[in-house]
């Protein structure tokens, strides 16, 4: 037995919570070289110890508020996250937060956290291609990455980031663009914020929108989100998905357009009957990069449409999500989405 005690040295790691949603990074295949697999299946702490190296960046917790492929993550889901991360982030027990995901909406839920977090420090997504089991498995050094992000007072005032591949994006940028490589996100626009190696981060700028603590937006109290559909245009589009969104009782619809944010004469004409009703318009693009302008083809300012400049249809669609939740003019909302 010790018989004086021994002096502990105080602890200077930053505080990492990682919270868990499931997805490929936590995916289980039955061999290391097979495409099929399940996501969502390793928990939390059995991916925290599978990786003791994360402990020389941070003290490291985690938690898990769900365990789902990210097809099915909900709105429900997201605002627990956004809760949570408030509560946590409000703490100051806790310097950065690490949000494991799914890649196929991972840009949805890192866009809304960026408008409901009220915080500056970091709270970066991240995730994986491959599964936990896989042969060069991505989840591992990727959710090292994170962390080194989430620790590093340099990545506070950056808004909701995500890191994947070693390139930290901003969530107002990044979009999945193929369906099984491991570079699968780019920030097409604005480009990255910067990079990570091996925990070694380097940034290149700040996010130009409003984010976080400066968003206007809150979700206490909000129980439900009102409906908003995304129509997607193509040669001969059905004019009448319109009516269909508008009867199922859709307050917004964002057209995926063809090019600039284009629709069919027929579409246009049952998109203003809609916006003369109240519902709100926004025409996005189903192209995978570029702004959708006003006034370009279609006359916007006659018709009463939004355009979503810079956003594509999943992130405009939580932000008129959010935006509808009080009563807003369309001049309004259209600066929203210069905004956010
Ligand atoms: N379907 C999976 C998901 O989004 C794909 C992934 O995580 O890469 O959860």
């Amino acid at each position: 037995m010790p018989t004086r005690k021994e002096k502990r040295l105080p602890d200077h790691r930053p505080r990492v919570m990682i919270l868990a949603t499931g997805g490929t990074i936590a995916g289980s295949a039955a061999s290391a070289a097979q495409s099929s697999y399940a996501p969502g299946q390793v928990g939390v702490d059995a991916m925290i110890e599978a990786l003791p190296g994360m402990r020389s960046l941070a003290r490291v917790r985690g938690e898990q508020v769900a365990s789902v492929g990210s097809q099915d993550m909900t709105f429900a889901i997201m605002r627990r996250l956004a809760g949570r991360i408030n509560t946590l982030l409000a703490s100051d027990e806790i310097n950065g937060v690490v949000v494991t995901h799914g890649t196929d909406t991972m840009e949805e839920t890192a866009y809304f956290l960026n408008l409901t977090v009220h915080s500056k420090a970091p709270v970066v997504l991240t995730g994986a291609m491959r599964p936990f089991t896989a042969i060069s498995a991505d989840g591992p050094l990727n959710l090292y990455n994170a962390v080194a992000v989430a620790a590093d007072p340099e990545a506070a005032g950056r808004g909701t980031l995500a890191v994947m591949n070693d390139r930290i994006h901003s969530a107002h940028s990044l979009t999945k663009s193929n369906t099984t490589a491991v570079e699968t996100f780019i920030s097409p626009i604005n480009g990255l914020i910067g990079t990570v190696n091996y925990g070694r981060n380097e940034y290149f700028r700040h996010p130009f929108r409003r984010h976080t603590h400066q968003s206007e937006f809150s979700i206490d109290g909000v129980t439900d989100l009102p409906r908003v559909d995304i129509l997607y245009a193509c040669a001969d589009m059905p004019a009448d998905l319109i009516d269909c969104s508008v009867e199922r009782g859709a307050k917004g619809i964002v057209v995926a357009g063809d090019g600039n944010g284009n629709m069919n004469a027929a579409t246009i004409e049952r998109a203003a009957q809609a916006a003369k009703k109240g519902v709100v318009i926004v025409r996005g693009s189903r192209v995978a990069t570029g702004t959708v302008g006003r006034n370009v083809e279609i006359d916007d300012d006659h018709l009463g449409f939004i355009a979503a400049d810079e956003l594509n249809p999943p992130k405009a669609r939580i932000l008129l999500m959010l935006a509808l939740l009080k009563n807003r003019t369309r001049r309004q909302i259209q600066k929203l989405f210069y905004t956010y």
